[in-house]
């Protein structure tokens, strides 16, 4: 899960950065409406933040040249301004929720991880894959009902890859999630964390499969075994729809 953070108020931006990183998210911060206005359209991120005081473009008119656009990520604005108003202007001009300034942290999080739900058109709020089981309310992962403790960017991998369990996930796509701004994260560090994961799992009747040149894919150990890494999952040239 990549985030987009859009707040002037460095105490707050940084609050609240790091408590999404320690659920494994990866943050990038902007203060800026200008700026927000350009990155939100690159598509990069699963869900913004959005605070709607902002230097040189306010946070509504951000999220209307977004909507204009076409950007469909869900948005949660930030507002010190309580007045009915402001709430039904923002949800009219596209906003996914909001929370009044001053917010307690874990509610900002619990109404991420319910955007994130809505997002994604799920009901059910748990992956599994054979005896592994990820819960997407509190995000643990367990295996026959014991935790299995992970890091936070292990267990954002293990969720990415179990989203898509049998498929095949590029390198590009995981890059892609688990960076920041700040914190490149390489190709070569996916295959450190896979090589983790994999170890890890290995034990709990879960492999992830290496499909050369091209990503991973996880299944049950005792799955049938598929022809191959998916021939059709490998595009003739180019990135895959995944990488997206
Ligand atoms: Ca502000």
């Amino acid at each position: 899960m990549r985030v987009l953070l859009v707040e002037d108020d460095r105490a707050l931006s940084l609050g609240i950065q790091h408590a999404l990183e320690r659920e494994g998210w990866s943050v990038d911060l902007l203060a800026d409406g200008e700026q927000a206005l350009s990155v939100g359209l690159l598509g990069e991120h699963d869900m913004a933040v959005l605070d709607l005081g902002l230097p040189r473009k306010g946070g509504m008119d951000v999220l209307r040249c977004w909507r204009a656009k076409g950007a469909r990520l869900p948005v949660l604005l930030l507002t010190a301004r309580d007045q009915l108003a402001d709430r039904v202007a923002g949800l009219d001009a596209g906003a996914d929720d909001y929370l009044v300034k001053p917010f307690d942290l874990p509610e900002l999080l619990a109404r991420l991880r319910a955007l994130r739900r809505r997002a994604a058109g799920r009901l059910e709020e748990k992956l599994t894959l054979g005896a592994l089981e990820m819960d997407l309310a509190d995000r643990e992962l367990r295996h026959q009902g014991q935790r299995v403790a992970l890091s936070p960017r292990e267990l954002a991998l293990t969720e990415l890859l179990l989203q898509k369990s049998g498929r095949v996930v590029t390198k590009e796509s995981i890059v892609a999630r688990l960076s920041s701004w700040e914190a490149d994260f390489s190709e070569n560090s996916v295959e450190v964390y896979v090589h983790r994961l994999r170890k890890r799992f290995a034990e709990l009747g879960v492999v992830i499969k290496t499909v050369r040149g091209f990503g991973y894919v996880m299944e049950a150990a005792d799955a049938e075994p598929s022809a191959d890494p998916p021939a059709g999952a490998v595009p003739p040239s180019g990135p895959a729809p995944d990488a997206a």
